[in-house]
């Protein structure tokens, strides 16, 4: 029999279904801020494969955008979602207002500070990861989950969602999922769609350079000094400059893939992490290198 979901807007609604459905069985949730791809859908799936109820957040969280413009641009299509949630098998939508999240008097902030959220998205785009925390504790609060779901795709922001849930013993197991991509590779984004047609074939040069750094590293010497995390990153840079020219590079990083501080010589690991401004539109990804 097929389950019809149920979208709720308000907190209160939506924990008192939650309350009937933790009787039965554990809660997944998998936040989100909507214009759902095969990526959150993924996550969705994951859930349903591992609880017996699934909780999809929609919610365009305004204090995570450090620029306005994005914010205003960012596509929503909520029935279509809502659409998509059904068929990957959630059981309840929770889609609330901005006023219901942050009521007039708001002013509690959860923050994480450190390096984990000062370099790399933390450096580019100011008061993004408070904007995270903050959302994702409430949400949490609100649907008190028995496991979260989160993309590698934001590696930093899963990082910085187990710190804090760590450090406020928060009782949720933070689920990891690996990034879902399209078939030449570009890791799925709710902001591809944004991409010209010309962007879009350029943007396929982001994983093709991240498989790159494997295979720079792999050929490491004592010479080409390729198992060294500067050595990678310029390498990367500069071929990404000279096959996308208009490339607007933030960062191209090579990482400890737990502290997010860069490292030099590479043992068994790193994170080989990059945000680009293609065609106008921001792009992230990542990937693990590692010695075969
Ligand atoms: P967003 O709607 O962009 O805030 O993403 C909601 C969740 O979906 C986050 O945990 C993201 O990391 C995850 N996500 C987004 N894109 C992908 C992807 N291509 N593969 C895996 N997870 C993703």
């Amino acid at each position: 029999m097929e389950i019809m979901i149920e979208k709720l807007t308000g907190i209160a609604a939506l924990r008192y279904r939650v309350r009937e459905a933790r009787a039965t069985g554990a809660i997944g949730f998998v936040p989100t801020m909507g214009a759902l791809h095969e990526g959150h859908l993924t996550l969705v799936r994951q859930a349903r494969a591992e609880c017996k109820t699934v909780v999809v957040s929609i919610f365009v969280n305004p204090t995570q955008f450090n620029d306005k413009k994005d914010l205003e641009k960012y596509p929503r299509d909520l029935e279509r979602d809502i659409a998509l949630c059904q068929e990957a098998g959630a059981h309840l939508v929770f889609a609330p207002e901005p006023e219901e999240i942050y009521p007039d008097g708001f002013c509690t902030a959860v923050t994480v500070d450190g390096p984990l959220t000062q370099t790399l998205e933390g450096k580019y785009r100011p008061g993004h990861f408070a904007g995270v925390t903050t959302v994702v504790a409430k949400l949490l609060h609100i649907v008190q989950p028995d496991r979260a779901y989160f993309g590698e795709k934001d590696w930093q922001q899963l990082k910085v969602v187990q710190r804090m849930v760590a450090d406020l013993n928060l009782p949720v197991e933070i689920v990891p999922c690996a990034t879902v991509r399209e078939v030449d590779g570009l890791a799925m984004s709710s902001r591809n769609i944004r991409l010209s047609p010309e962007a879009r074939k350029q943007a396929v040069f982001l994983p093709y350079l991240l498989n790159t750094a494997q295979d720079i590293f792999d050929a490491a010497t004592y010479e080409s000094q390729t198992d060294k995390g500067p050595v990678i990153s310029a390498w990367l840079t500069t071929l990404l400059e000279n096959n996308i020219p208009g490339a607007e590079i933030d960062y191209i990083a090579v990482i400890d893939p737990e502290t997010l501080m860069g490292v030099d010589e590479i043992k068994d690991r790193a994170l080989v992490a990059l945000a680009v401004k293609i065609g106008g539109v921001r792009l992230i990804d990542n990937r693990i290198i590692f010695k075969r």
